[in-house]
């Protein structure tokens, strides 16, 4: 069968502790993760290609390299003279982790100012993914630019994947946070939410009011991802609770939701069963958090 994916967003340049006054780079970013763990997971008939922009220094070369050295395509990359990529450092205190972000001014708040590009790259997609910190980052005008292009693939057909990843830091109000992201929701296939940011953000009561939001906004098929409660999926019929993984050690939560997603796109394209595709994206995530880091590599990863 075979096609192709394409993820939408911004991917950063990570400074982890590494110890006393040393740092080690890494690159994440929470499109990019879901991208990651859709080439290991998909066949090699898929291809996998992120789009952003990065600049036109070592960085942004650097950064690239690393795509590529993974698998994921760089064609659609554009480049922007003068820019650079964004940039977060973990802190690490007495085993509480904080971030720090400089992204302000980064490349890939660019990625939709060329609007041909965009419908090009679209087009030539099977699958589109995207998420609420994709649309956090643009300007209002770039922002109703990539929703115009990912409602006319929907409307083509396409399956449109979108994670709101609520983070009100990057909004710079509210109620333009509530209505993008609603419209990001519009534009999408399916709707992955983690039901923490739904409930602190929309006031949802349980997982059933997220699903029926979601829905009512004319997404035919959400997934709402729990933590250790586990995900619930309502694809077009009746919802099902699949549990969560038992974890032995929690080592490092982040990129959960996002290797979710990429596991869980995985099993669907191929498959075509939600249910068995989310309980295989709860046995991935439960890898993922079992190990440091975003990126856990492909032998961390196999019999899942
Ligand atoms: P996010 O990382 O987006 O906040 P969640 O916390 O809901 O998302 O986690 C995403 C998925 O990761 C869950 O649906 C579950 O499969 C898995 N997961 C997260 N936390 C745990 C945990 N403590 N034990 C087992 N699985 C977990």
């Amino acid at each position: 069968m075979g096609g192709r994916l394409l993820a939408i967003g911004e991917c950063m340049v990570e400074l982890a502790q590494a110890g006393e006054g040393l740092m080690r780079r890494g690159y994440a970013g929470d499109t990019f993760n879901t991208a990651w763990y859709a080439r290991i997971l998909l066949p090699e008939d898929w291809a996998v290609d992120y789009y952003t922009t990065v600049g036109d220094d070592t960085v942004s070369d650097d950064m690239l390299s690393f795509m590529e050295d993974a698998g994921i395509g760089t064609v659609w990359i554009r480049r922007i003279k003068g820019r650079t990529p964004g940039l977060y450092m973990i802190h690490l205190k007495d085993g509480e982790r904080s971030f720090s972000y400089w992204r302000d001014t980064s490349a890939a708040r660019l990625l939709a100012s060329d609007g041909d590009h965009l419908r090009h790259a679209i087009e030539t997609s099977d699958v589109i993914y995207f998420s609420g910190i994709t649309l956090a980052i643009l300007s209002e005008q770039d922002a109703a630019t990539l929703l115009s292009e990912l409602r006319r693939a929907k409307a083509a057909g396409k399956v449109v994947a979108f994670d709101p990843n609520i983070r009100p830091r990057l909004w710079a109000d509210r109620r333009a946070m509530l209505s993008t992201i609603r419209d990001g929701a519009r534009a999408a296939t399916i709707v992955m939410p983690s039901f923490d940011d739904e409930a602190a953000h929309f006031g949802d009561g349980s997982v059933s009011d997220t699903i029926a939001r979601y829905h009512s906004l004319g997404a035919p098929n959400v997934i709402v991802k729990n933590g250790a409660e586990g995900a619930t999926v309502s694809f077009s019929d009746a919802s099902v609770h699949v549990p969560a993984t038992t974890v032995e050690q929690v080592v490092d939560t982040t990129s959960a939701g996002d290797s979710f997603n990429g596991a869980f796109l995985a099993r669907y394209l191929e498959e075509g069963n939600a249910r068995d595709a989310a309980a295989y994206a709860a046995r991935i995530a439960a890898r993922v958090i079992g190990e440091h880091g975003a990126l856990v590599g492909a032998d961390k990863l196999a019999d899942a």
